[in-house]
């Protein structure tokens, strides 16, 4: 029978890759902590209404990206995996009246999207973000608070070579001025567009100024600037965020054509990019949301988000970083029947005092276990055969030096700071 493969634009995390993984997610967690953001775990997928609402039914997501079925229950009804977390996140906030607990709410999430489109290198049908939102505060400093936090991120992780994008898309107000205008300049080049820009104009004209198209974009270079639409109230709140990212040593760049791929933005909108992804080069995007809580029922709550491409980071990070092992403090080599029982009992015992220890299971011979102790990426091997299994030692060789003791077992086991020591210090190298 045929092997069964995993589908197109999934991928397996594999042993040797997933320290890259761990690896962010300890940093990026870390830091939240910090900051005072919590953890919240919204199921993967909702009702496909909640995404329609929440993102924007014009939205290339929600128009053509999502995963929707039909579940078993009776009557049909339409069930989404979650092409994005921010949806669920405000959906839970609301249903379980968490705008009712205190000031700002500082949430987090992690975990697969879900989104079907082309895939390529960084652009994966399941993928998976990190985000942030923070619901209940309006003042400038909560977007640079997050803004922050996504520059924290990323520096922790040394990645170099990012630029932080800024605009202001306005607030409802001022948008359908914008829109108006965007329309009156563009509708005569009409004929000129791509066919999706075109069909954008009458249905999500803003899209346009985001289209990835050569011929468009020449003629959105000369298209108005939404920065001259901007009411006092959106100016000044753009004008404070700049304000305090400069205090905060943040450098940014202004850029008035970036528009987000989903319809809830108000005011700041942002995206963080690198020249080392492509065409698929933005890691970090998000922006403020002041309608969106409202917008799925709940009662009218600033917010402001953004979401991390992990699989994009990670592709960053393998560019300058050899993988990530996994700490190893012995590798416990044994050979013969009284031998092989012991070693089981003695790596338990040396992990109950706090070392980590692989075990050799293969009941080979002590060459081809030595061998095996080498690649293990352990910094000693101990060894348990005949002779120390009657006298109750090991013989502890440390692998980098060929330095090599017998000690007995019950020292291993209860004078252990000294080792401890050398086993973090060779772990780090
Ligand atoms: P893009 O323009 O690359 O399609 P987007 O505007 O659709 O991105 P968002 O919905 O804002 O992206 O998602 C936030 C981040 O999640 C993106 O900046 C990117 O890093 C990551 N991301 C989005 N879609 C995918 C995908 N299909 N595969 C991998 N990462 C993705
Ligand atoms: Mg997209």
């Amino acid at each position: 029978m045929g092997f069964i493969q995993a589908l197109r634009g999934t991928r397996d995390i594999l042993p040797e890759e997933i320290g890259y993984w761990q690896k962010v997610e300890a940093i990026a967690f870390s830091i939240l902590d910090k900051a005072a953001y919590q953890e919240i775990r919204p199921p993967i997928f909702e009702r496909t209404e909640l995404f329609e609402r929440g993102i924007g039914e014009a939205t290339d997501v929600v128009g053509k990206e999502m995963y929707t079925f039909n579940d078993r229950a009776t009557p049909p009804r339409s069930i989404t995996l979650r092409p994005e977390g921010t949806a669920g996140v405000l959906r839970a906030f609301i249903q379980n009246n968490l705008y009712a607990t205190s000031g700002v709410q500082r949430l987090w999430y992690a975990g697969p999207m879900f989104r079907y489109e082309n895939p390529q290198a960084g652009r994966q049908r399941q993928f998976h973000q990190l985000g942030v939102e923070v619901l209940g505060s309006s003042d400038p400093r909560a977007d640079v608070e997050a803004i922050a936090i996504a520059t924290d991120i990323l520096q922790a992780l040394g990645l170099k070579d990012l630029q932080l994008n800024i605009n202001s898309v306005g607030n409802t107000e001022d948008r359908p001025r914008y829109r108006q205008a965007l329309v009156d300049y563009l509708t005569p080049y009409k004929d000129q567009l791509d066919p999706d820009s075109q069909d954008r104009l009458t249905r999500n004209p803003l899209r346009i100024l985001d289209s990835k198209n050569e011929q468009t974009q020449k003629i959105v270079a000369d298209a108005p600037s939404i920065l001259d639409y901007l009411s006092t109230d959106s100016h000044d709140h753009f004008e404070k965020v700049q304000q305090r990212l400069s205090e905060l040593g943040i450098s940014y760049q202004l850029n008035p054509r970036l528009v987000r791929g989903l319809d809830y933005y108000t005011y700041t909108a942002f995206e963080i990019q690198s020249d080392h992804l492509g065409a698929q080069a933005t890691v970090c995007a998000g922006g403020r949301y002041d309608n969106l809580v409202a917008q799925l029922g709940g009662p009218q709550t600033p917010g402001v988000g953004w979401g991390m491409g992990l699989e994009r980071l990670i592709l960053l990070l393998q560019k300058r970083l050899e993988p990530p092992r996994p700490r190893l403090d012995f590798y416990l080599v044994s050979r013969g029947e009284i031998a092989e029982a012991q070693a089981l009992v003695l790596s338990q015992k040396l992990r109950h005092v706090g070392f980590s220890v692989e075990l050799d299971l293969s009941g080979s011979g002590f060459k081809a276990q030595f061998k095996r102790a080498d690649r293990s990426g352990a910094v000693a091997c101990l060894v348990l055969g005949d002779t120390e299994a009657q006298n109750q030692t090991v013989n502890l060789k440390w692998l980098k030096s060929g330095e090599q003791q017998a000690i007995a077992q019950t020292d291993l086991l209860e004078k252990t700071d000294e080792l401890r020591q050398q086993c973090d210090a060779l772990n780090k190298q």
